[in-house]
């Protein structure tokens, strides 16, 4: 007797889905698991076997064989165990023929045949979806997130006894339990905790308005960090795709209690600068990816204080990512593409002795020192940052000015301008104005003459043609956040404003 259920395993963040066999056959007692498995999966026949005796249920006095397939696929870790359950009580005739079909099982068994929860249980459901499955039995702990893919129908199991009864059709599963709260970023920051930094603020505003990345020059202790963990505080809630992308993520990387609900707010992401470009750009064991911080940052804001104290194959290594949203893993034989788009929010001291800003009158660096530290950030890095803020300490005066606008009073701001470039944009292949692409930002989306002229006039001022582009992005997130339908003189202004003071040279 063959009997036959799907399991499934994941590779990288994604689920793929394992057809598993079990025959049971006449012959001398025994049990094999054949196709590429792990010693997890190994060791899976001996769980099953004690799980099923204490679920009430018999294992077979027969020659047992599990097959994996597809069988060239390495097959890794513990989510194979209750489908291989299943399998062997179909085999025997212990439940109804019929009751594995259209349907998956997603656990690991406990030895006393509970079922616990599974980390990678959204991306599981999200394979088995795809591939046409429409019933997913849980544990309780992993039911909230998978309760979250559309059209799929979860059934919520204690352990292995439950799931027997509910198979035969004489019980019914759990319901799903409330989720645990989640909180990915601390709900305690806030942009009112900043006084002074009225230039930063705004800053903050426009480049979560337009997604644009954004670069922090200043003296150590002036406040860059203070600013940049706030910015995920007033950005959108995650689009439904990205906060399922975005769990997923976090569930593989086991950065979220199992028993948690949907991440919906963007990650923050800050790894320290002597991180190797393994912690930054995640690494593969096995078939299992280990994300690193710009995949953990997917959906959210990576941020890298003392950007040019880190590594080059560190900096080099955002490139492609910043470019294609993804970041693509390399070992010695498969390649895993993870994903990656994030807001970048880089943050650098003016020079080694971080004194050279303003007046800079305290700094004792050379110039050839300086020019650098400055060179460390390579070009095509610095290209993609459209918004370039010098921080400067703020004086008495502005420390004891008025309380700030709150992070949800801006956030509301921030909705509004992207919902008036998305709306622009609803033809298009991008939704926020980061992503206008150059060719395109010259030919169609030109400021009115004013602000034209204002441009020309810069570049005449030595302003390169990048780094109009650069402005001309900022002005629309200007437009779209006073609510005007095309940039002018004084949104140019402003952007040009937001390059910081003597940019230029430093960063074209
Ligand atoms: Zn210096």
């Amino acid at each position: 007797m063959v009997a036959q259920v799907q399991g499934v395993v994941v590779s990288g963040v994604a689920g793929l889905v394992i057809s598993v066999e079990v025959e049971v056959a006449q012959g001398l007692p025994s049990v094999g698991v054949i196709g590429l498995a792990d010693a997890a999966v190994g060791e899976s026949r001996w769980r099953v076997r004690s799980a099923i005796g204490n679920a009430g249920c018999r294992w077979p006095v027969a020659r047992v064989t599990i097959g994996l397939s597809p069988a060239d696929i390495p097959k890794h870790g513990t989510s194979l165990d209750l489908p291989i359950a299943v399998g062997v009580l179909l085999a025997t005739e212990q439940i109804p023929k019929d009751c594995a079909r259209d349907a998956t099982f997603i656990g690991e068994l406990g030895l006393d045949g509970a079922l616990r929860p599974y980390r990678a249980a959204l991306p599981a459901a999200i394979a088995a979806k795809l591939s046409g499955i429409s019933r997913v039995y849980v544990a309780p702990g992993s039911a909230r997130q998978v309760s979250v893919v559309p059209g799929v129908e979860v059934v919520v199991i204690r352990d292995l006894r439950q799931l027997v009864s509910v198979l035969r059709g004489e019980a019914s599963g759990d319901a799903i339990p409330e989720a645990d709260p989640i909180d990915p970023v601390a709900a305690t920051l806030d942009m009112r905790d900043i006084r002074g930094h009225a230039h930063g603020r705004f800053a903050l505003e426009v480049a979560a308005a337009g997604a644009h990345h954004l670069s922090l020059l200043g003296p150590p202790g002036v406040g860059k960090t203070m600013l940049a963990e706030r910015l995920p505080t007033i950005l959108p809630d995650l689009d439904e795709q990205t906060a399922i992308d975005v769990t997923s993520i976090h569930a593989v990387a086991g950065r979220l209690p199992l028993a948690s609900g949907l991440v919906c707010r963007p990650p923050f992401q800050a790894p320290h600068h002597s991180a190797s470009a393994t912690a930054l750009l995640g690494t593969v064991r096995g078939r299992h990816a280990i994300p690193g911080a710009l995949t953990l940052a997917h959906g959210g804001v990576l941020f890298l204080d003392e950007a040019p104290e880190f590594s080059r194959p560190c900096l080099e290594g955002l490139r492609q990512p910043m470019e294609s949203g993804t970041v693509r893993i390399m070992r010695a034989t498969e390649s895993v593409d993870l994903p990656a788009r994030f807001q970048l929010v880089l943050a650098a001291n003016p020079c080694p002795c971080g004194n050279g800003i303003g007046k800079g009158a305290s700094c004792k660096c050379t110039a050839m020192a300086k020019r650098r530290y400055g060179e460390r950030l390579s070009g095509p890095l610095r290209d993609r940052i459209d918004i370039r803020l010098e921080v400067l300490r703020p004086t008495m005066g502005e420390l004891a000015g008025p309380v700030a606008d709150s992070s949800l009073q801006i956030a509301g701001r921030v909705g509004g301008a992207r919902a008036r470039a998305a709306h622009r944009f609803s033809e298009l292949p991008w939704s926020v104005n980061s992503q206008l692409p150059p060719g395109e930002l010259r030919r169609k989306w030109a400021p009115d003459p004013g602000g034209c002229a204002l441009l020309i006039e810069a570049e005449r001022g030595g302003l390169s043609l990048r780094g109009a582009d650069r402005v001309v992005r900022v002005a629309w997130t200007l437009a779209d956040l006073c609510g005007v339908d095309l940039p002018s003189r004084d949104h140019i202004a402003m952007a040009l404003g937001l390059r910081g003071a003597d940019n230029g040279s430093k960063y074209d």
